[in-house]
């Protein structure tokens, strides 16, 4: 199946919340001197429309430190934040794609200008064949086409060169284009599909499941405390600690399972044609495994101690839709948060708490 490549995110905002948005959006952007271009725009829209919680994070942090928002760093947040594809690998499938293109059709051109005049010349013996020459001239003759023969067989053999080469690059860009096209759906801290490709599959399973009926389960997991741990061993290890995460989520999700990047130190896994018992069990071991051991700093081996996850597990109803079941399972989250984090709640038990 062939997927898109898209370098926007899919916005499904109503009319009522866009006004509300620009309301917030121009007056922020006037006060801090930034000019309203559809860059610029974008990057503030995203940070209004708070879902993009990484951006924010970045934005919250610079705002805060009265950072001047020159064209470049608003170019940086909306490379690093919203198009999460290097624009510039695409610029460069572009531009060899072109060379490639220029290359063959020259050689294409050269073999064909070489051919016609071949043929000119092939009608011109063939006419002074007609005309009854004597042997030395047949001779003459006969040469001639013997140059002209070898002459073209040098010719279509550059091309067929030129177009093995075509081919070996052909398939190098075919490798990139791929490679680019995974950059667009990964989160590059973690290696997690990242929130844009989560919504798409969310959506696609949702859908799916409306007409086969079986089960999918959705687990939100948001690491306890995490802003302690930036605050007493870095941002670096702040990181380290959600790649480790989502190493862990990796390592105990059934292959058609994907796991995402929801946003700052949340992760998502949506898990088709799962029950709901082994989606909690998934959940507890993930849960468990991280638990079991205080974990260390790669460089001085310092202890960072027991990082804990709070999980929220909900599965698919009948009418569901993307937003009540993320809310369901965000609810039972929180409520694995309120009874002292360290623990995963079923959606069950968000009613009865
Ligand atoms: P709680 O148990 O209630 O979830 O507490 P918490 O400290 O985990 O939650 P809070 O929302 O107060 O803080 C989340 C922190 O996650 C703050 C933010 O700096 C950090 N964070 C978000 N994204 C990243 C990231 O990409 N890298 C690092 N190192 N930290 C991040
Ligand atoms: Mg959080
Ligand atoms: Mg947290």
């Amino acid at each position: 199946m062939s997927e898109n490549l898209t370098f926007f995110p899919e916005y499904n905002t109503s009319l009522e919340e866009i006004s509300e948005y620009i309301k917030r959006i121009i007056p922020l952007m006037s006060k801090h001197k930034i000019a309203i271009d559809p860059l610029n725009f974008t990057v503030f829209y995203e940070y209004i429309a708070g879902r993009n919680i990484s951006l924010n994070h970045e934005i919250d942090m610079l705002l805060s430190t009265q950072t001047v928002f020159t064209s470049k760093l608003n170019l940086n947040l909306f490379n690093k934040h919203i198009c999460n594809i290097s624009l510039k690998s695409l610029e460069k499938i572009n531009c060899n794609l072109l060379n490639l293109i220029n290359n063959t059709s020259e050689a294409i051109d050269i073999t064909g200008v070489k051919a016609n005049a071949a043929t000119i010349h092939f009608q011109s013996y063939s006419k002074k064949l007609e005309d009854n020459q004597g042997v030395s001239d047949i001779k003459m003759i006969l040469t001639e086409i013997m140059t002209e023969t070898l002459n073209l067989a040098a010719t279509s053999s550059i091309l067929q060169d030129q177009l093995d080469k075509s081919a070996i690059e052909l398939n190098l860009l075919r490798q990139e284009l791929a490679e680019t096209n995974e950059m667009a759906k990964t989160d590059a801290l973690t290696g997690l599909f990242n929130r844009r490709t989560f919504d798409q599959k969310l959506d696609e399973h949702i859908n799916t499941n409306k007409q086969d009926n079986s089960e999918l389960c959705l687990l939100l997991l948001d690491l306890d405390h995490f802003k302690k741990v930036n605050d007493t061993f870095g941002h670096q290890v702040g990181d380290n600690v959600l790649r480790y995460t989502a190493n862990l989520m990796k390592q105990h999700i059934i292959d058609h399972h994907y796991a995402a990047r929801y946003g700052g130190e949340e992760m998502a896994i949506i898990m088709p044609d799962t029950p709901f018992n082994k989606a909690m069990e998934i959940a507890e071991k993930i849960r468990g495994a991280l638990a079991k051991h205080p974990l260390k700093r790669k460089d001085s081996k310092e202890s960072i101690g027991i990082v804990t996850v709070s999980i929220g597990v909900s599965s698919l109803k009948p009418n569901d839709s993307i937003e009540t079941l993320v809310e369901r399972a965000d609810k039972a989250m929180y409520l694995a948060k309120k009874n002292g984090r360290n623990q995963v709640m079923a959606e069950s038990l968000v009613n009865l708490a």
